[in-house]
C-alpha cells in the first residue's frame, strides 16, 4: 500500500513545497536604451524573464523614463520590476554611482535632480568631442548621439559604441581602455553631485540607497572605510556584495564590509547589452548566506 502511495506523496511534496525552498533569482542593476544599454525597456522584461529572474530593477543611469514601458512588460513577462535609477556622485576625487532602489519616479526632487545631471552630460559630452577631434576622430560628438536613443541622455558608452563601429577598436571595453578612461584623450573630469544629495533624492521619493559595484573603486582600505562610514551617515542603506565584475575575493571583502557599517547586501548584474556575456541578467552567484538582504522586508506578489 505504501509503496503505491509513495509516487502520489512525492508529487504532492514536490508540487507544494518546491517553490517554497526555491530561492528567487533578484537582479537589482540593468540598464536599457534609456541610458547607455542597448535592449529597450520591453526587450529588457522579455529578456530577464527568458533567463528566469524573477524580481528586477531597471536602474538606468540619471534617468526614469524608461520605468513606465518596462512596468507594463513586466505584467506581461510575469516579472516583478522594481523601480530604479543608478545617480553619477562626485565624492572626493572619485566618480561614484548610487543606485536608489523602490523609488518614486514622479517625485520632483528627483526628477528635476536627474534633469540637471543629464545636462551636464551635454556639456561633457562637447568637451569629450573636442578632445578626441585632437587625436584625429572627428564629429564624434554627432556620431555618438545617433547611439544615443534617448536624446535627454549621452555618455561615455556612446562615444565608445560610435569608436568601435568607425573600426578603431575590436570592443567597447578597448576604447574605454584606449580612449575614455582617466589619463586618456577622451577622458574629461566631470563635477557630478555631491553623495548626500543623490542619497537625499532617492530616499525623499520613498527609496533605498545602495552604493553600486564598490569593487571598481580604485580606494584603499582606509578611503573604502570613510566612504562607507559617510555613506551609511547620509542615510544610504545598501551596498552591492554581488555585482557581476566581483571576484570571490571582494564578495567577501563586501560582505564584511556590510556588517561592519550595517549596510544591507544588494546582487546586480550591471546589465547593459546581450553582447556582453560578463555582465547578463541574472546569472551572478546568491549573496553569501550571512548577508542581510536588501529585500529582507520586501513584500513580493
Ligand atoms: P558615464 O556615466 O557616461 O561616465 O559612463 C559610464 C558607463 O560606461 C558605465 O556605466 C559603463 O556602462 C561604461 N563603462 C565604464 N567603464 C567601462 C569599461 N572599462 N569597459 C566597458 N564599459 C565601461
Ligand atoms: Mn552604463
Ligand atoms: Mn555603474
Ligand atoms: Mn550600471
Amino acid at each position: 500500500m505504501i509503496a503505491v502511495l509513495w509516487p502520489i506523496v512525492a508529487v504532492i511534496i514536490f508540487t507544494f513545497f518546491m517553490p517554497l525552498m526555491s530561492e528567487l533569482n533578484i537582479d537589482l542593476h540593468s540598464h536599457t536604451s534609456i541610458s547607455d544599454g542597448v535592449l529597450t525597456p520591453e526587450q529588457l522584461l522579455a529578456r530577464a524573464s527568458a533567463q528566469g529572474v524573477n524580481v528586477l530593477a531597471l536602474t538606468d543611469h540619471d534617468d526614469v523614463s524608461g520605468l513606465v514601458d518596462a512596468r507594463n512588460a513586466a505584467k506581461l513577462h510575469h516579472v516583478q520590476l522594481i523601480n530604479g535609477v543608478e545617480i553619477s556622485v562626485s565624492w572626493e576625487t572619485q566618480t561614484l554611482h548610487i543606485v536608489g532602489l523602490g523609488i518614486n519616479p514622479e517625485a520632483t526632487s528627483l526628477l528635476n535632480g536627474l534633469a540637471g545631471i543629464r545636462e551636464g552630460r551635454k556639456d561633457r559630452a562637447e568637451k569629450i568631442a573636442t578632445q578626441l577631434e585632437k587625436v584625429g576622430i572627428h564629429d564624434a560628438l554627432a556620431g555618438a548621439w545617433t547611439y544615443a536613443d534617448n536624446k535627454q541622455l549621452i555618455g561615455r558608452m556612446h562615444f565608445a559604441r560610435h569608436i568601435m563601429a568607425l573600426g578603431i577598436c575590436a570592443d567597447t571595453q578597448t576604447v574605454f581602455k584606449r580612449y575614455m578612461t582617466r589619463g586618456k584623450p577622451g577622458y574629461v573630469a566631470h563635477q557630478w553631485v555631491a553623495l548626500k544629495e543623490a542619497v537625499d533624492w532617492i530616499r525623499n521619493s520613498g527609496g533605498q540607497a545602495v552604493l553600486a559595484h564598490p569593487g571598481r573603486y580604485p580606494l584603499g582600505t582606509g578611503k573604502m572605510r570613510n566612504l562607507l562610514a559617510e555613506f551609511r551617515t547620509a542615510g544610504g542603506e545598501g551596498i552591492e556584495v554581488v555585482t557581476s565584475n566581483h571576484t570571490l575575493d571582494q564578495r567577501t571583502r563586501f560582505t564584511e564590509l556590510a556588517k561592519q557599517f550595517s549596510l544591507l547586501a544588494s546582487r546586480g548584474s550591471d546589465f547593459h547589452s546581450p553582447e556582453e556575456k560578463w555582465r547578463d541578467l541574472g546569472r551572478l552567484p546568491a549573496l553569501p548566506a550571512t548577508c542581510k538582504p536588501i529585500w529582507h522586508n520586501w513584500k513580493f506578489e
